[in-house]
């Protein structure tokens, strides 16, 4: 049975594009029930300037917390080497920054054109080398952007390799603006797994922003992607479209793998029951999912049991 990995990233990407603050004890619930549940890899918070986005000041103890917990793998995003010798302090087990294919959206996001965005993330893989932690290369807006428009995939190739040039050990491919429709998703892992190699082109980070999420999915798994991101309840609608649903909801995409047949390792039961905190924790906050609504498909256990 082939294993997919889903990397839970709500606490990080969900909570990160909502103004309120979940509390410190809130995100400790959510997490250890999430791990309870089977997800063995979450992205528990980011290290950037507090002052910049307060609801990630308490990442640091949330990594504390999470390598507590046995068998999860604690993921935080570093957006520079600062925040990178921050998350190795801290002791997490890997470490991703986003690369943003977009120059313009990189200017705006990071105050970085590509020049300088490529030796950051030399300088990161170079702190990640020598603190022993997987350094993997988020590579957003790489379906298109919000002010550049189409992205050019020969530019998503380039940079991709340029970024493995200095020190990615991992890769995946962000559809931070919900551009991504299946044809583009194949022939751009193709291209870039061509370019970095498939034990590197590992990665989707899927968005619903216009309902093409898990059609995007199953046109990974038939390229062979084997780890997909996703937010609990869709937690943080999409920065570009107010309103809009955004991250790929977990729930949604657990549901369909397990039915597919393909080994998770998660509870469907026990993870839909994890929303309850977050609906208590941001009361009014839109939680998205089909699969919450409808219920777990009748026959998914004896499905999985065959
Ligand atoms: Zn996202």
């Amino acid at each position: 049975m082939t294993e997919i990995l889903v990397s839970e990233v709500g606490p990080r990407d969900g909570l990160q594009s909502i103004k309120r603050i979940m509390p410190l004890e809130a995100k400790k619930r959510w997490i250890a029930a999430e791990a309870a549940a089977g997800v063995r890899e979450i992205e528990v918070g980011s290290f950037v300037p507090p002052s910049l986005l307060p609801q990630m000041a308490d990442t640091a103890d949330l990594v504390a917390f999470a390598r507590g917990i046995e068998g999860l793998k604690v993921v935080a995003l570093v957006p520079n080497a600062k925040g990178a010798a921050r998350a190795a302090e801290a002791g997490v087990h890997a470490m991703s920054i986003p690369f943003s294919m977009s120059e313009t959206h990189s200017l705006k996001n990071l105050r970085k054109d590509h020049p300088a965005m490529l030796a950051e993330i030399a300088a990161v893989a170079e702190i990640a080398r020598e603190a022993g932690i997987h350094f993997a290369v988020g590579l957003s807006t790489a379906f298109g952007c919000t002010m550049e428009g189409a992205i050019s995939e020969d530019k998503v190739v380039r940079l991709a390799e340029q970024a493995a040039e200095a020190g990615a050990q991992e890769f995946s491919l962000s559809d931070t603006t919900g551009y991504a429709d299946p044809a583009q998703v194949r022939r751009l892992v193709r291209k870039v797994r061509a370019a970095v190699g498939a034990d590197k082109m590992t990665t989707l980070h899927l968005h619903n922003t216009r309902g093409l999420g898990l059609a995007n999915v199953v046109a990974g798994l038939e390229e062979g992607i084997t780890t997909f991101d996703a937010s609990l309840g869709g937690l943080g609608g999409c920065p570009f479209a107010p309103g809009a649903s955004g991250n790929l909801v977990t729930e949604d995409l657990v549901l369909m793998l397990n039915a597919m047949g393909l080994k998770t390792g998660i509870d469907l039961d026990r993870l839909l029951a994890v929303r309850q905190i977050l609906a208590e924790a941001l009361p009014g906050e839109p939680l998205y999912g089909f699969t919450p609504d409808a219920g777990p498909m009748l026959d998914y256990k004896q499905r999985l049991a065959a």
